[in-house]
This record gives C-alpha cells, structure tokens and sequence, in this order.
C-alpha cells in the first residue's frame, strides 16, 4: 500500500453506520456452499448440516486494553487474531469451521482505513480457514474497541471430541510447541518501553520473528484435525490451549475425572522462547505451564492409536492419564515429583 494511503484519515462520521458496514463488507466472498445469505439482510442464511453432523458453536470477544493493546497490535493482526482463536475452539471439538458474524464497537477516534485495516485481517483469516464472513453488528464505544466473533463449525457427529473423554492410560498429547506467545507478548513490551528509540526498539525485536508471530497472528490447527481424519483416528479428549498448559490439564483431568503424569522435560519448546526465558532468568517451561494464548491443541490418545498417525512430528507426547486417585502431577526437571498447580508447580517460580 502507498505510504499516502496508510496516513489517510476518513472519520467513521463521515460514512455513517450503513456506509460504513458496507465499506468493509462489500468485498466478501462466500466459499462455503452452507452459507446461503451473507451480509446484508436482517438475518444470514445457513443451510442445515448433513443427518450424521452437529452444528459447533462458539464466540470469544477481545477488549482493547484487556486482551490487546493498540501500541505494539497492527490492526490486521488483531482482526486475523479474532477470527483464528474462534477457529482454534472449532478445532478443539474436532470440527471444521464455517461461518463467522463479526460485530465491533468502535469509538470515533478509529479511521475509516484503520477499520480497513482490521478487516483485511478478518478477511485474510476467512479465507485462509476457509469460513464464511455472513454478518455481524457495529455500534459505537466511548472508549477503545472491542471485537467479538461468533463461530459457526460443523463436524461428525460420533467424530466430536469432549474434554471429558480421557481416560487412564491414555496418551496425553500436544500439537506443535508451548509458551511462545508469551515469550513474544514479553518482548513486544519491552519494546513497547523502548517506544521512540529507534535503534533500541529493533534491536529487541531482532532475530525474534518466531515469538512475535506467534504472539501477533497465532495460527489454528486445522491441520491437526485433518490429520487425525487422514489417520482414522479420534482423540479421547481434547482442548486448545488459550490459559497455558498446567490450567488446560487441569479442565481435561476434571473434565474427565482422571489424575495425569506431565513430565516437564517432554513439554516441546522453540528454541526462540529458550532464549527469552533465559533473558528473564526464568525456566523455559514456565512460559509453557502458565503463559497463554499459544493456541495449540492439548489432547489425549489410546495409546494403540499412536501408530496410526501419519505425522508424528506435528504432535509430542508430553505425560499419561492416571487414575483419578493418583491425582495431577508433573515429573519435574529437579528429578522429582510434584503436584502440578495452575501456576506450574512450587519449584518453578521466578526467584
Ligand atoms: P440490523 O439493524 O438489522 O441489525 P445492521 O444494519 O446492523 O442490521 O446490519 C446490516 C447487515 O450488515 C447485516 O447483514 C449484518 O449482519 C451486517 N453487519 C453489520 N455489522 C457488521 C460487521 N461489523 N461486520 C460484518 N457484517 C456486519
Ligand atoms: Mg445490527
């Protein structure tokens, strides 16, 4: 985009709602031969799933200053973000996204091109996961913006996966690598604190491409749905991991009633995320236990269905399920076992 466009500043007053709307909505297409009306009346339209499927359901909404902070958040990250964190929840059910409403409340201090702006994001995430974009809401905000998402996913009805399924002896599994968005929220902030030093700022910033991405445009597993479709397989239980991984084991184990082994040297880390730990003088793992928002999924497998996956390098096995009697623990790094708190467990905390 021409460096005149980006300083353009349309205020929103000067569209109105309807202008508005139809401003960031006309370029939409619909992909999915479900979505039978989109944007534009007083309702959308969606055909009904096949006999053998259920309807997933689900909405999350972000808050400036509480989930996101405009200062280090491009707003086409935040609009990617939106749609792929509702998309990550589908996941979690084993499900396949459809269709999204997207409402926002918005105060007149955004631009119209801001606003744009998020959109492409929200577009670029739409196509990307292949859901529809078939309406939403728009009102004003005194203060800040907030955006909220409802997903529409659809899934086989015997193939949804519950946190409640987990059952001893069962493998407990994590797709891709922990506490990386957490280790890129640390770093943007600190280079939030070095905000009109220049110099300063890049350098914080420099050779952390992994973390940041991770933290700014998290990316849903769909992939690891269509690889357990591809491997004819089904998680006994399954969640994503928006809180952090000791708070995640614990939905699962209550959920299902089971106790669980974690072992702390299992849980996979980038190399990107070490290094900023070490920074903080903090052990990597913390980040993994008890930072949030990695997006990945925490499931747990019958151990004869190991085998039958077609790609073991987008999954690690990282602990077992107990019986509920043996209660939550971690096998810690120290040799030892410990029960596993929310926060990590007692030999974790930053000294
Ligand atoms: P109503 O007054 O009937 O609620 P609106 O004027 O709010 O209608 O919305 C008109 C159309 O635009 C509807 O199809 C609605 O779903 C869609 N829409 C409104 N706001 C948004 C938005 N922020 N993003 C996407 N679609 C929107
Ligand atoms: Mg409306």
């Amino acid at each position: 985009m021409a460096e005149q466009e980006v300083n353009k500043y349309t205020e929103i007053s000067k569209l109105g709602e309807f202008g508005l709307i139809k401003h960031l909505t006309e370029k939409i297409e619909l992909l999915q031969p479900s979505s039978l009306k989109g944007v534009g009346d007083d309702a959308a339209i969606i055909s009904p799933p096949a006999q053998d499927e259920v309807i997933l359901f689900s909405t999350d909404m972000m808050a400036e200053g509480i989930h996101f902070e405009l200062t280090y958040t491009p707003l086409r990250h935040l609009g990617y973000k939106a749609v792929a964190v509702n998309v990550s929840d589908i996941c979690a059910m084993n499900g396949e996204p459809t269709q999204v409403l997207v409402s926002i409340a918005v105060s007149n201090q955004y631009s119209v091109e801001s606003l744009e702006e998020l959109y492409k994001g929200i577009r670029y995430a739409c196509k990307e996961y292949k859901v529809d974009l078939v309406g939403g809401d728009t009102t004003s905000s005194k203060s800040g913006l907030v955006i909220n998402v409802t997903i529409l996913g659809k899934a086989k009805k015997e193939k949804v996966v519950y946190r409640s399924g987990a059952k001893a002896g069962d493998l407990l599994c994590v797709s891709g690598d922990l506490g990386a968005a957490y280790a890129g929220l640390l770093l943007l902030e600190k280079a939030k604190d070095a905000f009109g030093k220049e110099q300063a700022q890049k350098a914080e910033l420099q050779g952390a491409g992994y973390i940041l991405k991770r933290q700014l445009m998290p990316e849903a597993r769909v992939d690891m749905v269509e690889l357990f479709k591809s491997s004819d397989i089904v998680p006994t239980s399954m969640i994503d991991i928006s809180d952090g991984l000791a708070s995640e084991i614990h939905h699962i184990c209550e959920a299902s009633k089971v106790g669980c082994l974690l072992e702390e040297l299992k849980v996979p880390i980038n190399e990107e995320t070490i290094k900023l730990a070490n920074e903080k003088n903090t052990p990597p793992s913390l980040f993994a236990l008890s930072g949030g928002e990695d997006y990945e999924l925490l499931f747990t497998l019958n151990p004869a269905d190991l085998k039958k996956i077609k790609d073991l390098t987008k999954l690690t096995v990282i602990g077992e399920i107990l019986p509920a009697a043996d209660e939550i623990k971690i096998a810690a790094r120290d040799g030892k076992m410990h029960p596993l708190t929310i926060q990590g467990w007692d030999g974790l905390k930053v000294k």
